[in-house]
């Protein structure tokens, strides 16, 4: 039944059956670490240690296998676990080319860990194909997007970059964190494998830090399960059943986000001390017609310039009521956040704006409050920058 039905009815059912002798409906977290053996080394439906395997998690990699249109998923103790566990796949010499707009913590992975044992990377603007094509090597292993990016929200063509990267040899590696597999499926667009925070929108309660990676691969699949075995770092049961949780109301929520993100993006055009509004879902977005075509929806993801520079983002950040100021992303409640001084701080000033990141920029997390309180709380914003900066267009 699970594969023939659509992802919202996936998102509630697929890995998860109810207890055969209780009746129960809900997966349990199955605190537990070792199970009985039926006889030496013949483990029951194959758990043995928890490290290896758990039940819980076992639930929730299914569900993110059946969302994803994946053969398979693996659970780790975070996003940036499962960007470890593909970074050490590869061997001194080994190149990635990798878009230069990535999530911090996956740049700091890369430049600050990996770089140390001989893995090299090359970032490039991967909206420009012929750029991204250039980059590659013979050495190049893995092609390594996100789109949209973070915070400037640009997008790639995830089919015509993985047909690019499997005629040079190269996996396809799509961290599909912000748009979440309701919006947008990697794998059916070529792609070899998706990952994901699983602490942003699949969790979606800001309430826990996990990530997965899904593939088709089964070859690739037996060699990343051991790694997770070998080195550890898989996601406690826990953790799985909070994002278990947390997926079975992705199809509503992102829906929600997506409506309230477009009607505040709308809104924000209209306003003298933006100048610029960045949102997929805009006509004026670079990629609008890409996001037509390879998204079925736009997501909770807002980035605007204020006129006035960090001081007015500075103060919006801080006049808003219900947007909380704070890192990170994909929670039901909606968050503020000023890159230049938080998120993307440590990169130069020079280098930032070089990259398209302005002094005026600040990003929204838009959550699934009523839309029209929304719009008064940022409106509320506005009117501070207006008195506070003294800023006019
Ligand atoms: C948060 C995030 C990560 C890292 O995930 P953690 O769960 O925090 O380790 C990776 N990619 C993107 C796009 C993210 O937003």
């Amino acid at each position: 039944m699970k594969h023939k039905t659509r992802i919202e009815t996936r998102a509630i059912h697929a890995g998860q059956e109810p207890n055969p002798e209780t009746g129960a409906l809900m997966t349990p977290v199955h605190f537990n670490s070792t199970y009985e053996q039926d006889a030496p080394g013949e483990p029951r439906l194959g758990f043995e240690y928890s490290r290896t395997t758990n039940p819980t998690r076992t639930a929730l990699e299914e569900n993110l296998a059946s969302l994803e249109s994946a053969r398979w998923g693996l659970g780790f103790a975070s996003g940036l676990a499962a960007t470890n566990a593909l970074m050490d796949r590869l061997v001194p010499g080994d190149h990635v080319v990798c878009g230069n707009d990535l999530y911090g913590g996956t740049y700091r992975i890369f430049q600050q860990v990996f770089a140390r044992y001989g893995i090299e990377y090359t970032f490039v603007d991967s909206t420009d194909a012929g750029a991204v094509k250039d980059a590659f090597k013979d050495s190049t292993r893995y092609l390594y997007l996100e789109t949209p990016t973070n915070p400037l929200l640009a997008l790639c063509d995830i089919e015509e970059l993985s047909k690019m990267a499997r005629s040079r040899g190269a996996l396809t590696i799509v961290d599909n964190t912000f748009a979440t597999p309701y919006l947008q499926r990697p794998l059916e667009h070529g792609a070899d494998l998706v990952l994901h925070s699983l602490t942003k929108y699949l969790g979606g309660h800001s309430d826990v830090v996990a990530g997965c990676i899904c593939g088709n691969d089964d070859k690739l699949r037996e060699e990343l399960a051991f790694y997770q075995n070998a080195v550890g770092g898989q996601l406690g049961p826990m953790d799985a059943f909070l994002v278990l949780r947390g997926t079975k109301t992705l199809a509503v929520r992102m829906d929600r986000h997506s409506d309230n993100a477009l009607a505040i993006a709308r809104f924000l055009e209209q306003q003298d001390v933006v100048e610029k509004v960045i949102y997929p879902g805009l006509e004026s977005h670079p990629q609008h017609a890409l996001a037509n075509r390879q998204m079925s929806g736009y997501g909770g993801m807002i980035s605007f310039e204020l006129a006035g520079g960090v001081e007015s983002g500075k103060t919006f950040s801080m006049a808003t009521r219900i947007f909380t100021l704070a890192e990170s992303l994909g929670g039901v409640e909606s968050l503020v956040e000023v890159p230049p001084l938080m998120t993307h701080a440590s990169i130069p000033p020079e280098e930032r704006r070089a990259a398209g990141l302005q002094d005026g920029l600040v990003r929204l997390s838009v959550g699934i409050e009523h839309v029209d309180d929304l719009i008064a709380d940022v409106e509320r914003a506005l009117a501070a920058v207006r008195t506070k900066c003294g800023v006019r267009s």
